[in-house]
């Protein structure tokens, strides 16, 4: 089974990537942030709980969204491989993840680390926002993203970096151009 973890910065191209990566490789989807908005609009407890967080550009705690990932993980099981959009985000969830894979036999394949610059990826969000209507995409929520992924999410990389499972990719450019790169380094380790 092939995990993809889809690693980089709000804006980066992580959702957009994933679709791409989805159609070519037959793929099931796992963005822990469609999960929690999902859950916010059909309000659940769950998500009136991620809200508060959400709306201030927070993590939602890692014990909230490690229980909800196994059962997700599990209603994918019979895909020919999950991609991992938006989680792990912290050190903690990064092993959850291990563990849970562990257990089934599984391991994260390959880390793809889109890299964007801090004012591209401002003004990627704030474009974002004119269409996607999320309540997150504002200048203010936009910089506590950019914050709590810099001090919270980024030191992941370190750690893919020591499993030898990070491909750090440009995110600039045409997206067919950033996906041609993404799929070599997919296609290199299949
Ligand atoms: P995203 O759609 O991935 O940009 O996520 C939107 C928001 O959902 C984030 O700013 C967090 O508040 C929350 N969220 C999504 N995924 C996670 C996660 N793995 N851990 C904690 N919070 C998350």
């Amino acid at each position: 089974m092939l995990n993809v973890i889809i690693f980089g910065a709000p804006g980066s191209g992580k959702g957009t990537q994933s679709e791409n990566l989805i159609k070519k490789y037959n793929l099931a989807h796992i963005s822990t942030g469609d999960v929690l908005r999902a859950e916010m609009k059909n309000g659940t407890e769950l998500g009136k709980l991620a809200e508060n967080y959400i709306a201030k550009g927070q993590l939602v705690p890692d014990d909230v969204v490690i229980g909800m990932l196994a059962n997700v993980l599990d209603s994918k099981k019979d895909a020919a491989g999950v991609i991992f959009d938006g989680f792990p985000r912290t050190i903690p969830q990064s092993e959850a993840l291990e563990k849970m894979l562990k257990e089934r036999g599984q391991e994260v394949s390959i880390v793809v680390s889109l890299e964007v610059e801090e004012p591209e990826l401002i003004d990627r969000l704030i474009k974002r926002g004119q269409q996607s209507g999320r309540s997150d995409d504002n200048l203010e929520t936009i910089k506590s993203r950019l914050d709590v992924y810099k001090n919270q999410t980024s030191p992941l990389k370190e750690h893919y970096k020591t499993t030898g499972k990070l491909v750090p990719i440009k995110g600039i450019g045409t997206v067919e151009d950033i996906f041609l790169k993404i799929s070599e380094a997919v296609d290199n380790i299949k």
